[in-house]
């Protein structure tokens, strides 16, 4: 039984324990407070922390830039998309120069690149997505699929184990234009394998549209492997509330693709503003409109400190992040079933336990000082940051959990959910 100590030793011979200290903690001024009743946010795949570097980046874009360049600042914010984009393609997805553009929401690039990929795949009349993906993902692919009158076909993925092959080899045919899956499903967090996913796809002649949402900043991403990604950056990458969105298409596929959303920043010579859209060559395309350069200030920050840490190593820790929460679990306790896969290298970095009572106990927790997520229908969900979650975090978030279930004390908890869980 690993013991508090261990969780300890653990963290004393961690490489990335001092990347705690480059984000704001929950004591005065932003300092840590190590005391036995602090805060242990395990949310962090929901809303990722401030960077200590944050503040001051966005107070010089807005002093320096706006407050005194004005207009003339646009000489380098127009280009700030792509390039922060591409410190995330190098630093974090492995995809190359000229593939990733920060821009709009991941809702909204979902939509650019599935009307783009079907375009791309003309006669074909069939969507499919996984009946156990996110809300707007599933929700994008009916719109899309009711406006241009194809069919969807969901797949049948195990709710805690993810996707295996063979449930996708049912669904594909000649019929099936894009497929629209998660690498790390928001539920579980099991990972999908990738390339042998885009692979068998491309064996049948479509796209795969992935979602890396959980995936970006937690697990390593090989996209030289994919055709299509989207995905959030206020999640493990840390880049705020509402941050942009990025999207990734394949160098090779770039220009054989258009996205329907024709707004100037997507066009050919954007200052030239004639009479009709002209898409622009490259990743550009699919920008809309003007970004939101303050945002994506953030974005930068919390993306380089990903990339200064090193994705192998930010990816190791979660998995061992998850695999002494997962172990602890099975010792203290055996009231809650484990609903993730059991094998870390089947994992992003959060993993999620069923109980009867999940919410009430999500509700106990967080009066205990410990934040996860609440996932229907009776999951509690504990996301692990490896930048700055730490093995002693994880051992007292169940040393409290195991607490409240021993003592019943959710018991005395509201069993009707809130609006945001
Ligand atoms: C968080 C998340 C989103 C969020 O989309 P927004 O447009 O940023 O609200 C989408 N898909 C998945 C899989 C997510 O986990």
């Amino acid at each position: 039984m690993a013991t508090r100590s261990d969780a300890q030793q653990l963290d004393a011979a961690d490489p990335l324990a001092p990347f705690r200290d480059r984000f704001t903690g929950d004591g005065p001024d932003g300092s840590w407070d190590d005391g036995p009743d602090r805060r242990i946010y395990l949310d962090g795949n929901s809303l990722g922390r401030l960077p200590r570097a944050t503040p001051a980046a966005l107070a010089r874009v807005v002093q320096e830039e706006w407050g005194q360049g004005l207009v003339g600042s646009w000489a380098g914010w127009v280009s700030q998309a792509a390039r922060v984009g591409d410190a995330l393609a190098g630093g974090v997805l492995g995809a190359r120069p000229g593939e990733v553009l920060v821009s709009d929401s991941t809702s909204v690039n979902l939509y650019k690149l599935l009307r783009a990929g079907i375009d791309a795949r003309p006669g074909r009349d069939v969507l499919v997505c996984s009946a156990d993906d996110f809300p707007t993902d599933r929700y994008l692919v009916a719109g899309v699929a009711q406006e241009r009158g194809l069919e969807v076909r969901e797949l049948a993925s195990h709710v805690d184990e993810g996707l295996a092959l063979g449930d996708l080899v049912a669904v594909l045919d000649e019929r099936v234009a894009v497929v629209v899956l998660s690498l790390v499903a928001y539920r579980s967090g099991a990972l999908a394998d990738l390339v042998a996913v885009t692979e068998l796809a491309r064996e049948h002649g479509a796209l795969v549209l992935w979602d890396l949402s959980h995936a970006a900043g937690a697990v390593e991403v090989d996209l030289s492997a994919a055709d299509l990604a989207v995905g959030c950056t206020y999640k493990h990458l840390n880049g705020g509330p509402g941050a942009p969105a990025f999207l990734y298409v394949r160098r090779e596929l770039q220009d054989g693709l258009r996205q329907p959303l024709q707004g100037w920043f997507g066009a050919r010579d954007q200052f030239d503003m004639g009479p009709a859209y002209e898409p622009v060559d490259g990743i550009e395309r699919f920008a809309v409109g003007t970004p939101p350069v303050l945002a994506t200030a953030a974005v930068e920050v919390g993306v380089a400190l990903t990339a200064e840490a090193g994705i192998a190593a930010v990816a190791a820790k979660g998995r061992a992040l998850t695999d002494l929460l997962v172990a602890l679990a099975d010792e203290r306790l055996p009231q809650l079933r484990l609903a993730s896969p059991r094998d870390a290298a089947r994992r992003g970095a959060h993993v999620s336990l069923e109980h009867p009572q999940a919410w009430q106990l999500t509700q106990a927790l967080v009066d205990r000082g410990v934040v996860p997520d609440f996932r229907t229908p009776d999951r509690v969900r504990f996301g692990t940051a490896p930048l700055y979650t730490r093995f002693v975090d994880v051992w007292d978030a169940v040393e409290r959990l195991a607490e409240i279930v021993d003592a019943d004390a959710h018991l005395g908890y509201p069993a009707e959910r809130s609006r945001v869980t």
